[in-house]
């Protein structure tokens, strides 16, 4: 319609993972975690349903003093939003002017562009070194007057890599103070390389730090939409004032307290999904594949043709995310799943004439 501005005529669209109907394939295409909704976090969320006629609690006090105490944060430096994504649009939209640049790697999360369209924005993709990593030198180095922001994906989806602690505090040492810094940690849960980030630290001598996290992923919550954000208290202060007002549900802040709460079972999924992803990237390595060292809950098979290795994966039941012209991405699932992945990549590395390593 013609009533839109014409700058979106070209908006990237964001393709979810296919749902299927067939209850023999698994998906593996969202990077969603295999296993169910937490079971503290159900019987939280049956306290909660009689009353939904009720609007939630619009600042989020609970949950924020929740994540708060998680984190060691003060609760002013944390904003909520309904899913990362969204504060992600809402970032950008505070933020950018027309023209604006807006610098992360690509490939990177396939929001980026669409959120930075929706700002107004300018896309400034600087792509990712030969491993699957974040490039940092040249990241700084695209910093023009007309930077708005620079996000970083660590682990980046869809390569799976991670940035160390190392690396980032030296590339926010080295970027002007006055652009935002968004670093995106969706799937920090997963990480087990020797030198993690950690982010928080650095929210007291770096104020333009904007950590967004996600109950999507490691919290089973996808399907529910929570995320928030973490940075100095002017800076949330700010992203509050910007959110969409009630944007996290009566049903999110009760699921997202509780499984705060549930610490064990968090981290024996999230140590369940690592060893998995370890135990499918030494098989892929085994078969001759070279692929970036993953800390995330999926693999990246880069290639520019990828309809036989879907088709390969259809095969085995599992359905995969392909992205035209650059490589697939498969989520780690369960056991069976994962096996499925194996078996998927043993036929394609015959299919492409890939020679086992010994
Ligand atoms: C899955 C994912 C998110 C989570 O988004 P939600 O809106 O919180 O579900 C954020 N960033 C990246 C890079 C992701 O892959």
């Amino acid at each position: 319609m013609s009533f839109f501005r014409s700058d979106l005529d070209n908006l990237p669209a964001y393709v979810a993972g296919k749902a299927g109907s067939d209850p023999n394939i698994i998906k593996l295409a969202s990077n969603e975690m295999p296993f169910g909704t937490l079971p503290t976090v159900k019987a939280v969320l049956e306290e909660h349903l009689g009353t939904l006629n009720v609007y939630p609690d619009m600042m989020a006090v609970r949950m924020r003093e929740e994540i708060a105490s998680h984190q060691g944060v003060n609760i002013d430096q944390v904003a909520t939003s309904n899913g990362s994504v969204n504060m992600i649009e809402k970032i950008l939209g505070a933020v950018c002017e027309p023209g604006g640049e807006i610098v992360y790697a690509w490939r990177s999360f396939e929001s980026y562009p669409i959120a930075v369209n929706l700002a107004g924005g300018t896309s400034v993709r600087v792509p990712l070194t030969q491993a699957g990593e974040h490039d940092l030198e040249a990241m700084a180095k695209a910093v023009t007057d007309k930077t708005r922001a620079i996000i970083l994906c660590s682990p980046n989806n869809p390569t799976g890599t991670a940035l160390t602690h190392t690396q980032l505090a030296g590339f926010l040492n080295a970027v002007d103070e006055r652009i935002p810094v968004i670093l995106d940690e969706a799937y920090i849960h997963f990480v087990r390389h020797d030198d993690p980030i950690r982010s928080v630290e650095l929210l007291n001598r770096h104020g333009n730090l904007i950590i967004l996290r996600t109950f999507s992923k490691a919290y089973s919550l996808a399907g529910l939409r929570v995320g928030y954000a973490l940075a100095e208290s002017s800076v949330a202060d700010k992203l509050r004032s910007v959110g969409t007002p009630f944007g996290v549900s009566t049903l999110g802040q009760a699921a997202a307290v509780a499984a705060l709460h549930d610490v064990e079972e968090v981290m024996r999924r999230s140590d369940f999904v690592a060893a998995e992803r370890d135990r499918v990237s030494t098989a892929l390595a085994d078969l001759g594949f070279t692929i970036p060292k993953s800390e995330a809950n999926f693999v990246w098979f880069e290639m520019t043709k990828t309809e036989p290795f879907v088709e390969i994966a259809a095969r085995h039941l599992i359905t995969v995310r392909a992205f035209a012209g650059d490589g697939v991405r498969v989520s780690i699932g369960s056991v069976e799943a994962n096996d499925r992945i194996i078996a998927t990549a043993t036929e394609f590395a015959q299919h492409i004439g890939l020679t086992r390593r010994s």
